[in-house]
């Protein structure tokens, strides 16, 4: 499925098999001089095979492609070695490559989350079946460091880099002035809400998100092209929704806490779930680990409000209500 949403700016849809977001939208650009490729799919046969399609049919050629990536989940970044030729220059934010090259695996994060209450050995055997294991890039391309205010251009759109810190360290956003039109990677979503998760004590992803949104908020935008799903029209009126969806999270774990202190793997058991099953055992484990990246996320963000109080020992990370 590829349509042009603009002259000379396709979307195309890289289906994403298993996934409950259903597909990745890739935005290109097409240019006779250098065409730009922006976020790619995992590292698949069948995201290989749509974007390949899709290219062939809007006549945009890899060896005169460029490629621009918004995060480094992987099914933004794992197809890129897949598109890159000799010449392709692959844009990335500073913090993702730094994170993408000293990666040593998700070792890390499984202790983190042990502490956090998870049960280790379920989490590891499902980390090692997951997408972001399994269809990971083979090998990293150069990646080439773009900032904050920093412009691209690519055919008759000239993209200033917008940083949006929150569904991860170094989420970039792609703003055209003239056009008023934002591409939103996974910062801005409709129908589903971005996954806002933190698997460290020192981190406040949730405050960053919340950050980012309004400054995404004062840009002039008519048209956001996001990651996934349909495109959004009303940015300001989604942002208000996504910031009033995490301010009822917000207030949902602090009730859920008057209950008593507990582990963050406790409290996302508690917490509402848009999902098919009745019961948290039900949760697949990939869920139950979103679920608690996110019960983190807003335990760490009370607690630098000083709404709750960590409190840890040699086995395990508690939160406490603060009365
Ligand atoms: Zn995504």
């Amino acid at each position: 499925m590829c349509e042009e949403v603009l002259p000379n700016l396709f979307r195309l849809e890289i289906p994403l098999p298993e996934s409950p977001l259903k597909y990745l939208n890739s935005y290109v650009i097409r240019d006779s001089e250098r065409s730009l490729i922006i976020d790619t799919g995992l590292n698949r046969k069948e995201c290989l095979d749509a974007m390949q399609t899709g290219l062939r049919k809007i006549g945009v050629d890899l060896d005169k492609s460029d490629i621009f990536i918004t995060h480094l989940h992987a099914d933004h970044f794992g197809l890129v070695a897949k598109l890159t030729t000799d010449s392709t220059n692959v844009y990335f934010s500073r913090p993702e490559k730094e994170l993408l090259e000293s990666w040593e695996g998700f070792g890390a994060m499984i202790k983190y989350a042990g502490k956090n209450g998870f049960p280790e050995n379920e989490l590891r055997a499902a980390l090692d079946k997951h997408p972001a294991a399994k269809y990971a890039a083979e090998w990293i391309p150069e990646l080439k460091v773009l900032e904050d205010g920093d412009q691209i251009q690519a055919g008759d759109y000239h993209f200033k880099c917008v940083t949006t810190p929150g569904h991860t360290m170094g989420h970039t956003c792609l703003y055209e002035p003239d056009k008023k039109v934002l591409v939103a990677g996974d910062h801005i979503l409709i129908d589903i809400t971005p996954n806002i998760q933190c698997w460290s004590d020192e981190q406040n992803p949730l405050m960053h998100y919340l950050s980012s949104l309004d400054k995404v908020a004062g840009l002039q935008v008519d048209l956001v092209l996001p990651g996934h799903r349909r495109l959004i029209m009303d940015h300001q009126a989604r942002i208000e929704e996504l910031k009033n969806h995490h301010a009822l999270r917000l207030e949902e774990v602090l009730t859920i806490l008057r209950r008593g202190t507990m582990t963050a793997f406790q409290v996302a058991s508690l917490m509402t779930w848009d999902l098919n099953c009745d019961h948290w055992n039900d949760f697949p484990v990939a869920q139950k680990w979103f679920a608690t990246g996110e019960a983190i996320s807003h335990l760490r963000f009370l607690e630098d409000e000083g709404k709750v109080r960590r409190e840890v020992d040699d086995k395990l990370t508690k939160y406490a209500f603060v009365y």
